[in-house]
């Protein structure tokens, strides 16, 4: 593979408001190990590491996991990688909050309890001392927002974590934990994980809101719309390959929100939107799936964007919308009003 020029390389933005330097594109380890609903696509250690080592050749020095992902084998492939590296270049980000054993009561949720155990479980898995950006999978509505918020300020205090974050809140939930963060004068949130894509933009009227007012970095997932966005699927044909294709049609059946079903996909607000991108990538020499990422990159309150690749092609398409070139304010107005939400 042909050396990557510097000025493709990925660029460093702060985190939040905070001093922590991350690149502008984050690497999702999802796809990494398998996938506790057996999603397609999943990349063995060896395909995984491959994948690590290219992100980092293109300048990526961060990488988002979740104790969930393959219940606990993600974090174990990163940290099979991380020993053979330099820990203090790169910036590891983990999740808790979602069940890993469903026999156990306490093994799920946002208490002290399951936080505590929760890290050193990542910690053993990820093979460090510390992880550098601890984030609640979600919202807990079972446990008092107290009892979360000080486990977190303590597990920062002991320097098994360094900065804290959120993903798939509302509004009105990341401003209670900034709010009582503030009166308990505990450590604050930088981060708040969403699905975010010229698709799904529901995120931006309420907590991307409370993000600018708050200092809080936006972190994307699902850029791509699990793959919808790179413009490789059909009107009217349902997928037969990769994740698109495994998703569920029941709507009985529970799936993450990063599993759509094609039927929500398959309207014309979204071919619209997929034309869109097509033109500008056609006249930019780029391909649709650089396009969808650069939107997002050129939003002032995205700090990183996490992108999926389970194949290394995959990888240098994405990573080809990291930097060396912009989409023009008239191509950033022509997608914002084909996808206004
Ligand atoms: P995307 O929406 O970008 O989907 C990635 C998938 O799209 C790939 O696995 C691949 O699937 C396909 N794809 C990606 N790039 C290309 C390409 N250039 N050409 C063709 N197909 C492509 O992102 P994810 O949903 O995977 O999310 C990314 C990361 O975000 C995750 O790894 C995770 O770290 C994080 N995340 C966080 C969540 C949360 O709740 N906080 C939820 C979900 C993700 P295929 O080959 O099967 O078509």
């Amino acid at each position: 593979m042909a050396d990557i020029p510097e000025e493709k390389k990925c660029s460093m933005n702060f985190l939040g408001r905070s001093g922590l330097r991350v690149s502008n594109i984050c690497l999702g380890a999802m796809t990494f190990g398998e996938h506790n609903l057996g999603t397609p696509g999943q990349l063995d250690e060896a395909g995984s590491h491959a994948v690590i080592n290219r992100f980092v050749e293109w300048g990526g020095n961060f990488i988002d996991t979740a104790n969930i992902y393959g219940r606990g084998k993600s974090e174990t492939i990163v940290g099979n990688w991380l020993t053979s590296q330099e820990r203090d270049r790169f910036v590891i980000a983990t999740k808790a909050r979602i069940h890993m054993d469903v026999s156990n009561p306490n093994d799920v949720g946002l208490s002290r309890r399951h936080l505590t155990k929760s890290i050193e479980d990542s910690l053993r898995r990820l093979q460090t001392d510390y992880v550098d950006l601890l984030q609640i999978h979600m919202w807990d509505s079972g446990t008092p927002l107290e009892e979360t918020l000080m486990t977190l300020n303590d597990l920062v205090r002991s320097g098994k974590v360094r900065y804290l974050g959120a993903s798939n809140l509302t509004g009105w939930q990341l401003q209670k934990i900034v709010d009582l963060s503030k009166e308990l004068n505990l450590i604050p949130f930088i981060s708040l994980q969403q699905q975010y894509s010229v698709l799904e933009r529901s995120s931006e009227l309420e907590p991307f809101q409370v993000c600018k007012l708050n200092g809080v970095g936006v972190l994307p997932f699902s850029p791509l719309k699990a793959g919808f966005l790179t413009g490789k699927f059909q009107k009217g044909q349902r997928p037969t390959e990769g994740r698109l294709a495994f998703c569920a049609e029941d709507p009985d059946k529970k799936m993450p929100n990063s599993h759509p079903q094609w039927s929500k996909l398959d309207t014309e607000r979204n071919w619209a939107i997929l034309d869109a991108l097509r033109e500008i990538a056609e006249a930019r020499g780029k391909t649709m799936a650089q396009v969808s990422i650069r939107w997002l990159l050129q939003k002032p309150v995205v700090s990183s964007v996490i992108i999926g690749a389970n194949k290394l092609n995959q990888l240098d398409d994405n990573m080809g919308a990291a930097n060396g070139w912009t989409l023009t304010e008239e191509e950033m107005m022509k997608l914002d009003t084909v996808s206004k939400p």
